[in-house]
This record gives C-alpha cells, sequence and structure tokens, in this order.
C-alpha cells in the first residue's frame, strides 16, 4: 500500500481554518484523516479530549518533547502545540492522507521533514476583517487579541513559503477549493 501524502493546512488563529476544513474532511475519495495534535493549553468549552486535541500538561508535553515524540512543536500564547509522530506515520502507514492544521512555524518545519507535503495557506481578505473576526469569535483580552494580530501579521508574511492560498471569507468555498486542490496533488 502506497503511503499517504501530508496536507498542511496554516494561516492566522481566527482565519476559521477548522470550520473550512470541516467542508471537506469528510469527502471519500480524498482519503483524509486529521492528525491530533497535543497541547498544553486548557479545553474551551465544547471541545473534547482525544478529538479537538489531546490536552496535557506541560510536564507531560516537555517530556513529549524530550523524548522526541513529536514532528514538530510551537509555543503559542503561553501553551504548547505540537504533533505527535506516532498518529501521522500511523495513519499514513494506513494509507490515509493525513491532514495537519498548524500556525506558520509548524507549518514550516512540516514542510523540511516531508518536503513534498502540501501545503495550503488560508488566508483573510485584510487584517481588518481578520481583527473582526477575532474579536467576534471570543470573549478575550485585549491583550490576548493584539498578542493574536501580531501573530497574524508575522504569519502573512511567510505566505511565499505555502504551495497554495485560499481566501477564507466564504467557507464553503474554501473548502471546496482546498478538496480541488488536494484533489489534484494526491
Ligand atoms: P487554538 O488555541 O486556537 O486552538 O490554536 C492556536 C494556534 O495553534 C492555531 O493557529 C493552530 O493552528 C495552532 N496549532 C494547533 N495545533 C498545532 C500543532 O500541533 N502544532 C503547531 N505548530 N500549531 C498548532
Amino acid at each position: 500500500m502506497t503511503k499517504g501524502k501530508i496536507i498542511v493546512i496554516s494561516g492566522p488563529s481566527g482565519v476559521g481554518k477548522n470550520h473550512i476544513i470541516s467542508e471537506f474532511i469528510d469527502i471519500a475519495d480524498l482519503n483524509l484523516a486529521q492528525s491530533i495534535s497535543m497541547t498544553s493549553r486548557e479545553k474551551r468549552s465544547g471541545e473534547r479530549d482525544g478529538i479537538d486535541y489531546d490536552f496535557v500538561s506541560r510536564e507531560y508535553f516537555e517530556s513529549a518533547i524530550r523524548m522526541g515524540d513529536l514532528v514538530e512543536y510551537t509555543e503559542f500564547l503561553g501553551n504548547y502545540y505540537g504533533t505527535p509522530v506516532d498518529n501521522v506515520n500511523r495513519l499514513r502507514n494506513l494509507g490515509k492522507n493525513v491532514l495537519i492544521e498548524v500556525e506558520a512555524k509548524g507549518a514550516k518545519a512540516i514542510k523540511e521533514k516531508y518536503p513534498d507535503s502540501i501545503t495550503i495557506f488560508i488566508a483573510p481578505s485584510s487584517l481588518e476583517s481578520l481583527e473582526k473576526q477575532i474579536r467576534e469569535r471570543r470573549e478575550e483580552s485585549e491583550e490576548i487579541v493584539q498578542e493574536r494580530l501580531a501573530k497574524a501579521k508575522k504569519e502573512l508574511n511567510l505566505i511565499g513559503h505555502y504551495k497554495f492560498v485560499v481566501n477564507n471569507e466564504d467557507a464553503r468555498l474554501a473548502g471546496e477549493l482546498c478538496a480541488l486542490i488536494i484533489r489534484r496533488m494526491i
């Protein structure tokens, strides 16, 4: 059986990556499975352990780093996020195309480890529209909103590193475009 491909979906926090992914993740012929990231951040209401993330303590995450259990990891707004290597290998060996949703640093690290991965950047129409989305999405302190925006600006500068760029304005259309790209590339 041929090994599955790696598909990286990235883009600034607040751009609606998860919503867009939900538009195409279950399309049968794409043969996708999503990698579940490990994080040390607190679970938000409605999130499920083992489905949205593997929620772990900082200590556990740090031991996973030491053991080399992660393809990549990053610290974002004071919390760790990382991609478990076992999970990715297991799914690929089953022939699944593995979708990994990460921020920009993670995307770069994955591209370096797996040069033939398909990288898609989900872009906001403008920083103003992203700010609006971040403010609408959750009640966060002004400090956190500003941190997200500062990080978003840096991520937007890295747009040239991605193979494909998809605008986020219409989530259904964005999902269809991602599906089209993946279908052509797998
Ligand atoms: P949130 O706290 O909103 O769920 O996620 C914050 C950011 O972490 C998002 O931009 C998301 O793409 C990123 N992220 C989620 N999982 C991973 C991961 O495994 N590795 C990296 N590098 N970033 C991740």
